[in-house]
C-alpha cells in the first residue's frame, strides 16, 4: 500500500493552470492505488500585505511575474465536487504557503477564507538586490554549496518564526537546480545545515516531506531527519501533471524505511518514527 501524496498541484495553481486538472489528478491517484491526496496550490504573493515581516532592504518582494492569487472559492468548490465525484479516494483540501515567516499576515488571510486541512511551508526564493528572487536563478558552480547553506539558514528562520505550517516542503529544493558545474551533489558537505534545520523542525514537532520531483533525498539525508528527532515523514509528488501523481513513490518508500520510518496508524496517516 503506497502513502498518501501529499502535495499536488491542478489548475488552481498558478503555475499549473490548463497542465493538470483535479479530476484527472484524482482519476490518476485510484488508477495508481492512492489511499489519499491532498491539493496544495500555490500560495504566493508580489506586493508586502499589511501584516507581514518584510526582509530588510527587500522593499518590494518580487519582481511581477506570473503569480497569481488563488481563487478560494472556484477551489473549494472543485474539492466538494470531487470528494463526491470520487469517494473510494480521500481528498485533502490544502495550500503550499510560499516564505509563510514572511508573509505571515497575508497567508493568514488566505487561511482565513476556508477550511484548508494541509498546509505545506516552503522556501523557493532568497534576497537578492533587494528581491526575493528564486533559487534556481542564481545557482552557479563557484557558490552552489553556499546558497545550500543560506538556504538552510533561512529554513531554520521560517521554521522559528512560523507555525502556520503542518509539513517542511521540499527542504533539498536548491538541488532540483543543480548547476552541472559544481559536481555530483555531495550531502556530507551540508550536514550540519540540514541537521540544524531537522532539530529545529523535529524540536517544533512538525513533519518533514520528501518529496519526489526533486532528485531523491538520500537515506542519508533522511537518517539525519531520524537521528534529530524527526517524528514523522510526508510523501509528496509535488505534481503539476496528473501523471506525475504518486510519481517514484516505490523509491521513496524504500529510501524512508531505510531511514528507519514506517507506515503510521493508518493508511493515511504519515509515516512515523
Ligand atoms: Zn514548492
Ligand atoms: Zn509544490
Amino acid at each position: 500500500m503506497l502513502p498518501p501524496d501529499n502535495h499536488i498541484h491542478t489548475e488552481f495553481s498558478w503555475d499549473t493552470r490548463s497542465r493538470s486538472s483535479m479530476v484527472r489528478a484524482c482519476e490518476r491517484a485510484l488508477e495508481v492505488g492512492l489511499p489519499a491526496v491532498a491539493f496544495t496550490e500555490h500560495v504566493d504573493f508580489i506586493q508586502w500585505g499589511p501584516s507581514d515581516n518584510p526582509m530588510n532592504d527587500v522593499s518590494e518582494a518580487r519582481a511581477p511575474g506570473s503569480i497569481q492569487p488563488l481563487d478560494v472559492e472556484a477551489y473549494v468548490a472543485a474539492i466538494t465536487e470531487c470528494r463526491e465525484r470520487f469517494p473510494a479516494l480521500r481528498i485533502l483540501s490544502g495550500i503550499e504557503a510560499g516564505e509563510p515567516h514572511l508573509f505571515s499576515g497575508s497567508v493568514a488571510a488566505l487561511l482565513a477564507q476556508a477550511p484548508f486541512d494541509r498546509v505545506l511551508g516552503s522556501l523557493h526564493s532568497l534576497p537578492r538586490d533587494g528581491l526575493l528572487v528564486g533559487v534556481g536563478w542564481f545557482l552557479n558552480g563557484e557558490t552552489a554549496y553556499d546558497v545550500v547553506r543560506d538556504y538552510c539558514a533561512e529554513l531554520v528562520r521560517m521554521i522559528e518564526a512560523s507555525d502556520v505550517f503542518e509539513v517542511l516542503a521540499h527542504f533539498d529544493y536548491p538541488r532540483r537546480y543543480w548547476p552541472r558545474s559544481a559536481g555530483p551533489y555531495e550531502d556530507a558537505k551540508v550536514e550540519a545545515e540540514h541537521r540544524e534545520v531537522f532539530r529545529a523542525l523535529a524540536a517544533s514537532g512538525r513533519v518533514l516531506e520528501i518529496n519526489t520531483a526533486s532528485p531523491l533525498a538520500s537515506a542519508t539525508a533522511m537518517g539525519w531527519w531520524y537521528d534529530e528527532g524527526g517524528g514523522a515523514v510526508s510523501f509528496g509528488s509535488d505534481a503539476h501533471t496528473p501523471q506525475r501523481v504518486g510519481d517514484r513513490f516505490d523509491v521513496a518508500v524504500d529510501v524512508v524505511e531505510a531511514a528507519g520510518f514506517r507506515p503510521g496508524k493508518d493508511r493515511f496517516d504519515f509515516w512515523r518514527r
